[in-house]
């Protein structure tokens, strides 16, 4: 299992409900939360690992030893967000070495099914609600860079250009 960088077009294909909860759903997540801790993310949306299946897995802590803070969320659908927003910086283990502002709701509602397939309930906030948030764009193949401000982005056209580049070398 590997990370898919931008400009792959799997970040942006549809990802399709999880329909299948079994052993294969669950290593599957296994490996999402391995690959995640070793890049130093805090979260991972299947896309980015080439499965585009309406699954994710996130730690806000970013410490494999933290697992009370870890979830998996399959089939998420976020119920309610609240009005206050902030901005903070954002990273995105799909493109290496770029960050920038986004602003996203502070609080967050989420319904979604665990890896049994169990409906579940999440009222996330602050660091732990902009992680999902980020997650939950993948899903609908949204990236960070769609949110940034056009000075921000501005800011990493070179970036962006050379992972472009990259991409058509290695395609
Ligand atoms: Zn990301």
């Amino acid at each position: 299992m590997d990370i898919v960088l931008y400009p792959d077009p799997r970040l942006r294909a549809k990802n399709t409900p999880v329909q299948d909860f079994g052993p294969e759903l669950e290593v599957a997540a296994r490996d999402m939360f391995q690959l995640m801790y070793q890049t130093q993310g805090v979260g991972l949306a299947a896309p980015q690992v080439g499965l585009n299946i309406r699954m994710m897995v996130f730690n806000p802590e970013g410490e494999a030893e933290a697992t009370e803070a870890e979830a998996v969320l399959c089939n998420p659908r976020i119920v309610s967000k609240g009005k206050d927003k902030d901005f903070a910086e954002e990273g995105c283990l799909s493109f290496p070495e770029i960050n920038g502002q986004v602003s996203r709701p502070i609080r967050v509602t989420v319904e979604a099914q665990n890896l049994q397939g169990q409906e579940i309930r999440l009222e996330l906030e602050g660091w732990a609600a902009r992680v999902f948030q980020h997650e939950f764009d993948h899903l609908e193949g949204v990236l960070f860079i769609d949110r940034m401000s056009p000075a921000d982005r501005t800011l990493i056209k070179q970036a962006l250009a050379e992972l472009e580049r990259d991409y058509l070398e290695n395609a």
